[in-house]
């Protein structure tokens, strides 16, 4: 019942009609009573204290001061004539500059008489500057009785023309909570509420929009934060839980010779704890019974593909076959050569299927995978066209996932009857919010600890007008035999502008090292593969000293000689994507380097990116900074990784620790009542299916 009322459309809400309900509608979102309850102020106004002018400082925030004017004077004509007022406290002054209304400002300010100022005032140096504030005599503001917390809602320039302000929407609201008292029945009984400190349903709603005061704010933003994460968290697993139920995972319950022998005679160095802990961890879960499908993080450079390797030893044990995909032809490439060089000689059969492999080579593959001959493929994309079957396909995993889209993962797994287990590896590691949420339904194995003997590569910031001393430092690095990688960005809304930049880039380099004392490679992304491929090969075989690219060296590329790593243009650059290429240096013995270059001029958020990478090599402390700069939609700038949710409070980056409760509330009660059968659970089973009542059907996504 409380329900269909809340579905009510929004004109017939009083004071609202026809014409302001299709505005709401087409430029708010905002079509019935339900949506206008939730559709909360994004920030408040604190008008419950006044500040002094020596508080206000270079950050531009709304402010409220008290004090009089003791001077003004028109100044300037034409377009520069404006009001000039000096305006004092007991602690400073300020001065007050209108370059509208200057007459009527003029005649209305008054020396002697206290006032009230409000808005955004700027700081240059020592002096302070307010523009058209908002002025209203003390006396004026006393009467006025305004709540202290004022909020502000998201407004388009549209209904703003029509207008409607914040208070248009606050007396709707208000209507609205009068109408609705007595009526908003809370899906969490009070056993819940007092279990996780939460308020009632209406009261949060009130008092998110009219609250007293922070303490009562705070509670009533908790409140509703938590609705949408527990729902999330409780759909999540809930498909997750379906999922284990009807889903058989093939069991591996031999553990033979392949690994051991492998274990024992063909790894050059011992493995980590962290690479022993996650493989018995996969281990247990793939002789569970239990389909796994799992996420696994490490940072760069922490072995993931080694892991892998061992895996594909366990299911070759087991008699199935692995298949490792890859996201660039590239990087198959590589683990192709890497793992074949590592198993050498042992019975163990590795092939390799990109696009550019030859009809009649890749019709060999194709007959040794559908005939089983075939332990271990490694691939692209060529992996899921129609025409590659396998003979028993038992593990998919997929490396540096983001770039695979859910629907690609999905095609792989149709090749095999009874569905493979599935890891994911990640390119870098994910913000726990973020893997509790787009990958909440996935188990995770995280790899913490580096192989020994790493030196923390050496991280510098560099403006562009010290070039030369790069430049010096690089030839000192090539003195003492080592290798240098040169990056520029690559955007590809403006290709052919930093094609420039690249050629560009690649003659000063010529210049400053010129051949035949010097050699040099340049590799981007319109070379055809080979051009590329034996680019790579000749820098990877120490035939040239500096490789110039773009950022098509950013996934996987291994050359342990390469110490120093240039990117030019860092400002460019996400926080992750530098983390990844400072990922290429520090493979081998020496010291290495990352030096990031950028103009003098750069915003304040992309210094705080560029002081962050010279702090720390951390790539778990980066995915948390990343998200905290960029927001969670944007990681990697690929949306798959990003925020799935259309969030109306609650942020990833700001509530990790009412997420972490909502899990476990959600799992709380699936533990006690998976089908949420019980009375008690039957509006949380409502709300469920309303508030998420597509599930998709997770068999095929991961
Ligand atoms: P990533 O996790 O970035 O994919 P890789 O698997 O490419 O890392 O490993 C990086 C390098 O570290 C490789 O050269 C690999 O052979 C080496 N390596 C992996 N595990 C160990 C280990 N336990 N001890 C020493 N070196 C290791
Ligand atoms: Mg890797």
């Amino acid at each position: 019942m409380y329900d269909k009322k809340l579905q009510t459309p929004l004109q017939f809400l009083k004071g609202v009609g026809e014409k302001r309900a299709t505005l709401f509608a087409e430029e708010l979102n905002i079509a019935s009573y339900e949506d206008l309850l939730h559709y909360y102020p994004f920030r408040y106004l604190d008008r419950s204290r006044f500040y002094t002018i020596n508080e206000i400082t270079a950050a531009p925030t709304l402010v409220q001061i008290k004090g009089r004017f003791i001077s003004s004077q028109i100044i300037g004509t034409g377009n520069k004539r404006r009001l000039s007022a000096i305006y004092k406290d007991a602690t400073g002054q300020i001065e007050c500059v209108w370059f509208k209304g200057i007459d009527y400002f003029y005649k209305q300010i008054k020396q002697g008489v206290d006032y009230v100022l409000f808005g955004k005032p700027t700081v240059f140096g020592k002096r302070l500057n307010f523009t058209h504030p908002e002025i209203e005599t003390l006396s004026e503001y006393l009467k006025k009785n305004t709540a202290p917390f004022t909020p502000i809602y998201p407004l388009t320039e549209k209904v703003k023309k029509f207008r409607v302000t914040a208070n248009t929407i606050q007396n709707l609201t208000r209507e609205l909570l009068i109408l609705l008292k007595d009526q908003i029945d809370d899906h969490f009984l009070e056993n819940f509420r007092k279990e996780y400190n939460l308020m009632p349903l209406y009261d949060a709603l009130y008092h998110v929009h009219f609250p007293e005061n922070m303490n009562i704010l705070n509670k009533a933003r908790f409140r509703l934060k938590f609705d949408e994460l527990f729902f999330i968290q409780l759909s999540i697993l809930k498909a997750k839980q379906n999922r284990e139920a009807e889903v058989k995972g093939i069991i591996f319950n031999t553990v033979g010779s392949k690994l051991h022998t492998f274990y024992n005679n063909y790894l050059p160095f011992e493995l980590t704890n962290a690479q022993k802990r996650v493989i018995k961890e996969m281990r247990e879960n793939m002789k569970s019974g239990r389909q796994m499908n799992r996420l696994l993080q490490g940072d760069v450079g922490s072995g993931k593909t080694l892991v892998a390797l061992m895996l594909a030893f366990i299911t070759s044990d087991n008699n199935y076959q692995c298949a490792l995909m890859a996201p660039t032809e590239i990087l198959a490439q590589q683990h192709f050569k890497s793992l074949k060089e590592m198993v050498g000689d042992m019975p163990f059969e590795i092939d390799l299927l990109t696009g550019s492999i030859k009809t009649k080579a890749r019709r060999g593959i194709h007959e040794r995978l559908k005939t089983g001959q075939t332990n271990l493929i490694i691939g692209t994309h060529a992996l899921i066209e129609k025409d590659v079957e396998f003979h028993k396909l038992g593990l998919v995993i997929i490396d540096e996932q983001h770039r695979f889209g859910v629907a690609q993962r999905a095609r792989l797994w149709k090749k095999s009857i009874q569905p493979p287990h599935v890891m994911v590896m990640t390119a870098t590691p994910i913000p726990r919010t973020l893997a509790l949420t787009v990958h909440g339904d996935l188990d995770s194995s995280v790899i913490d600890e580096l192989p020994p003997g790493r030196k923390p590569i050496h991280t510098r910031h560099v403006y562009e007008n010290k070039r030369k001393q790069v430049y010096e430092f690089m030839q000192q690095q090539i003195a003492a035999g080592r290798q240098i990688y040169v990056v520029f960005p690559l955007i590809q809304e403006s290709e052919k502008l930093d094609f420039q930049n690249l050629e560009e880039g690649y003659e000063r380099i010529i210049k400053a090292f010129p051949p035949p004392n010097y050699k040099t490679v340049m590799v981007h992304g319109q070379m055809k593969s080979d051009e590329k491929e034996e680019k790579m090969l000749a820098f990877a075989r120490n035939e040239a000293q500096i490789m110039v690219a773009t950022t098509v060296i950013e996934v996987g590329v291994n050359v342990p000689n390469a110490s120093v790593m240039v990117i030019e243009s860092a400002q460019r650059f996400g926080l992750s994507q530098l983390h990844q290429l400072r990922g290429r240096v520090g493979r081998g013995a020496s010291q290495s380097y990352c030096i990031l270059m950028s103009p003098y001029e750069i915003s304040k958020n992309t210094r705080q990116r560029l002081d962050i990478m010279t702090q720390t090599n951390d790539g778990f402390i980066i995915a948390e900074e990343d998200m905290k700069l960029r927001g969670p939609g944007n990681i990697d700038g690929t949306q798959q990784s990003g925020d799935p949710y259309d969030f109306k409070i609650a942020s990833l980056t700001q509530d990790q620790a009412i997420l972490m409760l909502a899990r476990r509330a959600a799992n709380a009660i699936l533990n006690e009542d998976s089908e949420l059968t019980d009375a008690k659970y039957e509006k949380i089973k409502q709300q469920l299916k309303k508030r998420h009542p597509k599930e998709i059907d997770w068999r095929q996504v991961s």
